[in-house]
Protein backbone atom coordinates (compact mmCIF):
# COMPACT_ATOMS: atom_id res chain seq x y z
CA UNK A 1 0.00 0.00 0.00
CA UNK A 2 1.25 3.26 -0.65
CA UNK A 3 1.09 6.35 1.78
CA UNK A 4 -1.71 8.11 1.33
CA UNK A 5 -4.17 4.88 1.41
CA UNK A 6 -2.11 3.84 4.38
CA UNK A 7 -2.70 7.12 6.36
CA UNK A 8 -6.68 6.29 5.51
CA UNK A 9 -6.33 2.78 6.15
CA UNK A 10 -3.44 0.76 7.49
CA UNK A 11 -4.45 -1.04 11.12
CA UNK A 12 -8.13 0.76 10.94
CA UNK A 13 -11.49 -1.16 10.89
CA UNK A 14 -14.83 -0.53 11.33
CA UNK A 15 -16.14 -0.81 15.14
CA UNK A 16 -17.21 -5.09 14.82
CA UNK A 17 -19.76 -4.04 17.46
CA UNK A 18 -21.52 -1.30 15.77
CA UNK A 19 -20.20 -0.82 12.26
CA UNK A 20 -18.70 2.27 12.87
CA UNK A 21 -16.74 3.60 10.28
CA UNK A 22 -14.48 6.15 12.61
CA UNK A 23 -12.55 4.40 15.52
CA UNK A 24 -15.00 4.74 18.62
CA UNK A 25 -13.26 6.70 21.51
CA UNK A 26 -13.00 4.06 24.29
CA UNK A 27 -13.03 6.35 27.48
CA UNK A 28 -12.70 3.72 30.14
CA UNK A 29 -10.12 2.96 32.69
CA UNK A 30 -10.80 -0.69 33.14
CA UNK A 31 -12.22 -4.00 30.82
CA UNK A 32 -14.47 -6.28 32.68
CA UNK A 33 -12.95 -10.19 32.82
CA UNK A 34 -14.94 -13.75 32.33
CA UNK A 35 -12.68 -14.68 35.01
CA UNK A 36 -9.21 -13.84 36.39
CA UNK A 37 -7.02 -12.76 33.53
CA UNK A 38 -9.37 -14.13 31.38
CA UNK A 39 -10.08 -11.38 28.87
CA UNK A 40 -10.26 -10.22 25.78
CA UNK A 41 -6.67 -8.33 25.86
CA UNK A 42 -7.00 -5.46 28.04
CA UNK A 43 -6.28 -5.27 31.16
CA UNK A 44 -6.02 -1.35 32.11
CA UNK A 45 -6.02 1.49 30.13
CA UNK A 46 -2.66 2.34 31.24
CA UNK A 47 -1.43 -0.72 29.75
CA UNK A 48 -3.91 -0.91 26.33
CA UNK A 49 -6.71 1.35 25.12
CA UNK A 50 -8.30 -0.27 21.69
CA UNK A 51 -8.13 3.77 20.61
CA UNK A 52 -5.05 4.00 20.98
CA UNK A 53 -4.21 0.36 19.55
CA UNK A 54 -5.44 1.72 16.63
CA UNK A 55 -3.50 4.79 15.91
CA UNK A 56 -0.37 2.68 17.08
CA UNK A 57 -0.82 0.37 14.33
CA UNK A 58 -1.92 3.37 11.54
CA UNK A 59 1.51 4.92 12.75
CA UNK A 60 4.06 2.65 12.76
CA UNK A 61 2.52 1.52 9.14
CA UNK A 62 3.31 5.29 8.33
CA UNK A 63 7.09 4.54 9.27
CA UNK A 64 7.17 1.24 7.68
CA UNK A 65 7.94 -0.19 11.22
CA UNK A 66 6.56 -3.32 13.06
CA UNK A 67 5.95 -1.97 16.72
CA UNK A 68 4.61 1.24 17.88
CA UNK A 69 4.14 3.51 21.13
CA UNK A 70 1.91 6.65 21.67
CA UNK A 71 2.90 8.31 24.59
CA UNK A 72 1.44 11.36 26.68
CA UNK A 73 4.30 13.66 24.57
CA UNK A 74 7.09 13.49 22.52
CA UNK A 75 9.25 14.67 25.62
CA UNK A 76 7.37 11.52 27.59
CA UNK A 77 8.72 9.78 24.74
CA UNK A 78 12.27 10.85 24.76
CA UNK A 79 12.36 10.19 28.61
CA UNK A 80 11.18 6.65 28.41
CA UNK A 81 14.48 5.77 25.78
CA UNK A 82 16.71 7.43 27.66
CA UNK A 83 15.61 5.31 30.75
CA UNK A 84 16.68 2.07 28.87
CA UNK A 85 20.13 3.16 29.77
CA UNK A 86 21.80 3.38 33.05
CA UNK A 87 24.39 4.86 34.86
CA UNK A 88 27.88 5.35 32.87
CA UNK A 89 25.97 5.01 29.26
CA UNK A 90 27.32 7.70 26.85
CA UNK A 91 24.77 9.66 24.51
CA UNK A 92 25.90 11.10 21.39
CA UNK A 93 23.50 14.32 20.13
CA UNK A 94 23.10 16.76 18.08
CA UNK A 95 24.06 20.28 19.18
CA UNK A 96 21.50 22.20 17.39
CA UNK A 97 18.59 19.82 18.99
CA UNK A 98 15.34 20.72 20.23
CA UNK A 99 15.72 22.91 23.42
CA UNK A 100 12.95 20.37 25.75
CA UNK A 101 15.56 17.36 24.64
CA UNK A 102 18.38 19.72 25.55
CA UNK A 103 17.10 20.35 28.98
CA UNK A 104 16.08 16.92 29.82
CA UNK A 105 18.83 15.41 29.14
CA UNK A 106 21.22 17.76 30.64
CA UNK A 107 19.35 19.06 33.81
CA UNK A 108 17.77 15.86 35.00
CA UNK A 109 19.25 13.13 32.87
CA UNK A 110 22.95 14.18 33.78
CA UNK A 111 22.57 13.61 37.08
CA UNK A 112 21.59 10.07 36.82
CA UNK A 113 25.05 9.45 35.77
CA UNK A 114 24.51 9.46 31.85
CA UNK A 115 26.64 11.06 29.71
CA UNK A 116 25.26 13.46 27.04
CA UNK A 117 28.09 14.83 24.37
CA UNK A 118 26.52 17.19 21.87
CA UNK A 119 28.56 17.61 17.97
CA UNK A 120 27.90 18.53 15.06
CA UNK A 121 26.26 16.23 13.34
CA UNK A 122 25.65 17.61 10.13
CA UNK A 123 29.66 16.75 9.57
CA UNK A 124 30.33 12.80 10.52
CA UNK A 125 33.72 13.10 11.17
CA UNK A 126 32.22 14.89 14.14
CA UNK A 127 29.85 12.03 15.01
CA UNK A 128 33.11 9.08 14.70
CA UNK A 129 35.37 11.54 17.09
CA UNK A 130 32.64 11.54 19.76
CA UNK A 131 32.30 7.50 19.77
CA UNK A 132 33.23 5.79 23.17
CA UNK A 133 33.12 2.56 23.93
CA UNK A 134 30.33 3.23 26.61
CA UNK A 135 28.31 5.39 23.80
CA UNK A 136 24.95 3.57 23.61
CA UNK A 137 22.98 5.59 21.83
CA UNK A 138 22.70 8.38 19.01
CA UNK A 139 20.12 10.45 19.25
CA UNK A 140 19.53 12.12 15.94
CA UNK A 141 17.48 14.90 14.71
CA UNK A 142 16.76 15.55 11.11
CA UNK A 143 15.85 18.55 9.94
CA UNK A 144 17.19 20.21 13.14
CA UNK A 145 15.52 23.04 14.94
CA UNK A 146 15.92 25.55 14.48
CA UNK A 147 19.14 25.47 11.79
CA UNK A 148 17.52 23.17 9.48
CA UNK A 149 20.69 21.41 9.48
CA UNK A 150 20.32 17.61 7.70
CA UNK A 151 21.92 14.75 9.60
CA UNK A 152 23.12 11.77 7.17
CA UNK A 153 21.04 8.94 8.57
CA UNK A 154 22.38 6.03 6.79
CA UNK A 155 26.07 7.47 7.90
CA UNK A 156 25.02 7.47 11.43
CA UNK A 157 23.93 4.62 11.29
CA UNK A 158 26.87 2.69 9.43
CA UNK A 159 29.56 4.75 12.41
CA UNK A 160 27.06 3.36 15.31
CA UNK A 161 26.85 -0.22 14.29
CA UNK A 162 30.77 -0.34 14.61
CA UNK A 163 30.63 0.85 18.34
CA UNK A 164 27.40 -1.31 18.61
CA UNK A 165 25.59 1.30 19.86
CA UNK A 166 21.47 2.44 18.90
CA UNK A 167 20.27 4.79 16.52
CA UNK A 168 16.85 7.00 17.25
CA UNK A 169 16.07 9.88 14.76
CA UNK A 170 13.28 12.83 16.31
CA UNK A 171 11.56 12.85 12.98
CA UNK A 172 8.95 15.69 14.16
CA UNK A 173 10.19 18.08 11.35
CA UNK A 174 10.16 15.64 8.45
CA UNK A 175 7.12 14.05 9.65
CA UNK A 176 6.34 10.31 8.03
CA UNK A 177 5.63 11.58 4.79
CA UNK A 178 8.65 12.99 3.99
CA UNK A 179 11.28 10.38 5.72
CA UNK A 180 11.14 7.51 7.22
CA UNK A 181 14.58 6.32 9.93
CA UNK A 182 13.65 2.80 9.86
CA UNK A 183 14.29 2.05 6.18
CA UNK A 184 17.56 3.94 6.75
CA UNK A 185 18.47 1.37 9.13
CA UNK A 186 17.94 3.44 12.69
CA UNK A 187 16.60 1.21 15.39
CA UNK A 188 14.24 3.46 16.98
CA UNK A 189 12.17 6.89 15.28
CA UNK A 190 10.41 9.49 17.28
CA UNK A 191 8.12 11.80 16.91
CA UNK A 192 6.56 14.79 18.57
CA UNK A 193 3.35 13.60 17.23
CA UNK A 194 2.27 17.29 18.35
CA UNK A 195 3.38 18.91 15.39
CA UNK A 196 3.06 17.60 11.95
CA UNK A 197 1.11 14.46 12.52
CA UNK A 198 -1.56 16.07 14.52
CA UNK A 199 -1.64 18.92 13.01
CA UNK A 200 -4.30 21.08 14.28
CA UNK A 201 -2.54 22.56 17.25
CA UNK A 202 -4.99 20.85 19.35
CA UNK A 203 -3.00 17.52 20.92
CA UNK A 204 -0.16 17.11 22.72
CA UNK A 205 1.68 13.22 22.29
CA UNK A 206 4.36 11.58 20.87
CA UNK A 207 5.65 8.40 19.62
CA UNK A 208 8.08 5.38 19.13
CA UNK A 209 8.70 3.30 16.45
CA UNK A 210 10.76 0.21 16.11
CA UNK A 211 11.25 -3.31 14.38
CA UNK A 212 13.68 -4.79 17.25
CA UNK A 213 11.17 -6.87 19.42
CA UNK A 214 13.54 -6.72 22.63
CA UNK A 215 13.37 -2.60 22.11
CA UNK A 216 9.94 -2.42 21.82
CA UNK A 217 9.09 -4.97 24.87
CA UNK A 218 11.44 -2.52 26.46
CA UNK A 219 9.79 0.72 25.51
CA UNK A 220 6.34 -1.04 26.57
CA UNK A 221 8.16 -2.05 30.08
CA UNK A 222 8.63 1.84 30.90
CA UNK A 223 6.04 3.32 29.07
CA UNK A 224 3.41 0.70 31.71
CA UNK A 225 4.96 0.98 34.53
CA UNK A 226 5.74 5.06 34.60
CA UNK A 227 2.28 5.80 32.75
CA UNK A 228 2.94 8.92 30.43
CA UNK A 229 -0.18 7.20 28.30
CA UNK A 230 -2.20 9.46 25.95
CA UNK A 231 -6.17 9.74 26.36
CA UNK A 232 -8.48 7.93 23.96
CA UNK A 233 -9.86 11.25 23.52
CA UNK A 234 -6.37 12.89 21.96
CA UNK A 235 -5.73 9.67 20.03
CA UNK A 236 -9.03 9.73 17.59
CA UNK A 237 -7.81 13.41 17.10
CA UNK A 238 -4.55 12.56 15.87
CA UNK A 239 -6.52 9.44 13.99
CA UNK A 240 -8.90 11.92 12.42
CA UNK A 241 -5.75 14.24 11.73
CA UNK A 242 -3.69 11.69 9.88
CA UNK A 243 -6.22 11.21 7.23
CA UNK A 244 -4.85 14.19 5.69
CA UNK A 245 -1.43 14.19 7.01
CA UNK A 246 -0.08 13.27 3.31
CA UNK A 247 -2.31 15.99 1.56
CA UNK A 248 -1.29 18.93 4.19
CA UNK A 249 2.52 18.26 3.76
CA UNK A 250 2.13 18.59 0.05
CA UNK A 251 0.84 22.06 0.80
CA UNK A 252 3.38 22.26 3.52
CA UNK A 253 6.06 21.59 0.91
CA UNK A 254 4.83 23.86 -1.73
CA UNK A 255 4.18 27.02 0.04
CA UNK A 256 8.17 26.20 1.90
CA UNK A 257 8.97 26.06 -1.37
CA UNK A 258 7.73 29.93 -2.36
CA UNK A 259 8.37 31.01 0.88
CA UNK A 260 12.02 30.55 1.07
CA UNK A 261 12.97 31.54 -2.57
CA UNK A 262 10.55 35.41 -1.23
CA UNK A 263 12.66 35.44 1.46
CA UNK A 264 16.04 34.53 -0.11
CA UNK A 265 15.86 37.14 -2.87
CA UNK A 266 14.65 39.59 -0.42
CA UNK A 267 17.26 42.56 0.70
CA UNK A 268 16.46 42.99 3.39
CA UNK A 269 17.12 39.44 4.70
CA UNK A 270 20.67 38.24 5.05
CA UNK A 271 20.78 33.94 5.63
CA UNK A 272 18.06 31.86 4.82
CA UNK A 273 18.19 28.04 6.41
CA UNK A 274 16.42 25.64 4.28
CA UNK A 275 17.55 22.23 2.83
CA UNK A 276 15.97 22.81 -0.81
CA UNK A 277 18.21 25.44 -1.29
CA UNK A 278 21.44 23.74 -3.11
CA UNK A 279 24.11 25.47 -1.81
CA UNK A 280 22.86 24.57 1.80
CA UNK A 281 25.54 22.01 3.52
CA UNK A 282 23.29 19.06 3.32
CA UNK A 283 21.16 19.37 0.43
CA UNK A 284 22.65 16.20 -1.62
CA UNK A 285 21.76 14.35 1.69
CA UNK A 286 18.44 15.77 2.29
CA UNK A 287 17.17 14.85 -1.50
CA UNK A 288 18.40 11.43 -1.14
CA UNK A 289 17.25 10.49 2.55
CA UNK A 290 13.64 12.99 2.07
CA UNK A 291 11.30 13.24 -0.30
CA UNK A 292 10.51 16.63 0.26
CA UNK A 293 11.91 19.67 2.45
CA UNK A 294 9.01 20.48 4.07
CA UNK A 295 7.70 24.13 5.16
CA UNK A 296 10.56 24.53 8.16
CA UNK A 297 12.89 27.57 7.60
CA UNK A 298 14.73 29.66 9.66
CA UNK A 299 16.16 33.14 8.36
CA UNK A 300 18.21 36.10 10.07
CA UNK A 301 17.47 39.59 8.72
CA UNK A 302 20.70 41.98 7.34
CA UNK A 303 22.33 43.40 10.17
CA UNK A 304 21.68 40.48 12.53
CA UNK A 305 19.78 42.74 15.28
CA UNK A 306 17.40 41.68 17.88
CA UNK A 307 15.25 44.80 18.11
CA UNK A 308 14.47 44.57 14.15
CA UNK A 309 13.99 40.58 14.78
CA UNK A 310 11.18 41.96 16.93
CA UNK A 311 9.65 44.51 14.98
CA UNK A 312 8.97 42.15 12.56
CA UNK A 313 7.67 39.25 14.56
CA UNK A 314 5.51 41.89 16.23
CA UNK A 315 4.06 43.01 12.87
CA UNK A 316 3.16 39.87 10.71
CA UNK A 317 -0.72 39.47 10.81
CA UNK A 318 -1.39 35.52 9.26
CA UNK A 319 1.64 34.31 11.02
CA UNK A 320 0.79 33.90 14.38
CA UNK A 321 3.74 34.68 16.98
CA UNK A 322 4.16 31.19 19.18
CA UNK A 323 6.02 28.47 20.06
CA UNK A 324 5.17 24.99 18.03
CA UNK A 325 4.93 24.47 14.99
CA UNK A 326 3.55 21.59 12.18
CA UNK A 327 0.09 22.71 12.11
CA UNK A 328 -2.35 24.01 9.27
CA UNK A 329 -1.54 27.58 10.04
CA UNK A 330 1.27 29.48 9.76
CA UNK A 331 3.32 29.91 13.04
CA UNK A 332 6.61 32.53 13.83
CA UNK A 333 8.86 31.98 16.58
CA UNK A 334 11.95 33.68 18.28
CA UNK A 335 14.07 30.55 19.16
CA UNK A 336 16.37 32.82 21.26
CA UNK A 337 13.84 33.68 23.65
CA UNK A 338 11.32 31.33 23.34
CA UNK A 339 11.98 27.54 21.97
CA UNK A 340 15.51 27.33 22.77
CA UNK A 341 15.73 29.82 25.88
CA UNK A 342 17.34 26.83 27.74
CA UNK A 343 19.97 26.40 25.38
CA UNK A 344 23.06 29.08 27.16
CA UNK A 345 23.30 31.22 24.79
CA UNK A 346 27.52 30.91 24.02
CA UNK A 347 26.02 27.33 22.96
CA UNK A 348 23.27 28.91 20.57
CA UNK A 349 25.50 31.34 19.34
CA UNK A 350 28.29 28.50 18.36
CA UNK A 351 25.90 26.75 16.98
CA UNK A 352 24.67 29.99 13.93
CA UNK A 353 21.64 30.45 16.36
CA UNK A 354 22.00 34.41 16.48
CA UNK A 355 19.55 36.31 18.47
CA UNK A 356 18.19 37.42 15.90
CA UNK A 357 17.04 34.02 14.23
CA UNK A 358 13.33 33.90 13.21
CA UNK A 359 11.71 30.72 12.63
CA UNK A 360 9.00 30.00 10.23
CA UNK A 361 6.66 26.95 10.19
CA UNK A 362 4.71 27.65 6.89
CA UNK A 363 1.40 26.26 7.45
CA UNK A 364 -1.36 25.26 4.76
CA UNK A 365 -2.69 29.06 3.47
CA UNK A 366 -2.60 30.48 0.33
CA UNK A 367 1.14 31.23 -0.41
CA UNK A 368 0.47 34.49 -2.15
CA UNK A 369 -1.14 35.86 1.59
CA UNK A 370 1.97 34.36 2.80
CA UNK A 371 4.08 35.98 1.17
CA UNK A 372 2.11 39.02 1.36
CA UNK A 373 1.87 39.13 5.21
CA UNK A 374 5.70 38.41 5.05
CA UNK A 375 6.44 41.72 2.40
CA UNK A 376 4.47 44.06 4.94
CA UNK A 377 6.25 42.43 8.05
CA UNK A 378 10.20 42.87 6.69
CA UNK A 379 9.25 45.87 4.61
C1 LIG B 1 8.03 19.58 20.04
C2 LIG B 1 9.19 18.72 19.84
C3 LIG B 1 9.55 17.73 20.77
C4 LIG B 1 8.79 17.55 22.08
O1 LIG B 1 7.50 17.10 21.87
P1 LIG B 1 6.25 17.47 22.84
O2 LIG B 1 5.13 16.80 22.15
O3 LIG B 1 6.14 18.97 22.86
O4 LIG B 1 6.56 16.91 24.18
C5 LIG B 1 10.64 16.94 20.48
N1 LIG B 1 11.35 17.09 19.35
C6 LIG B 1 11.05 18.04 18.44
C7 LIG B 1 11.88 18.16 17.21
C8 LIG B 1 9.97 18.88 18.64
O5 LIG B 1 9.69 19.82 17.74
Amino acid sequence: MKFATKALHAGIQPDPSTGAIMTPIFQTSTYVQEAPNDHKGYEYARTQNPTRSVLEANLVALENGKFGRCFASGMSATETVIKMLRPGDEVVSTNDLYGGAYRLFTKIFADFGIKFTFVDMKDLTNIEAAMTDKTKLLWLETPTNPMINIIDIEGAVGIAKKYGAKVLVDNTFASPYLQNPLDLGADIVMHSITKFIGGHSDVIMGFLGTNDPDLDEQIAFIQNSSGAVPSPNDCFLVLRGIKTLHIRMERHCENGVKVANYLKNHSRVDKVYWPGFEDHTNHEVAKSQMRGFGGMLSFVLVGDDMGDAYRVMEKFKIFSLAESLGGVESLVGHPASMTHAAIPREERMANGLSDSLIRLSVGIEDADDLIADLEQAIG
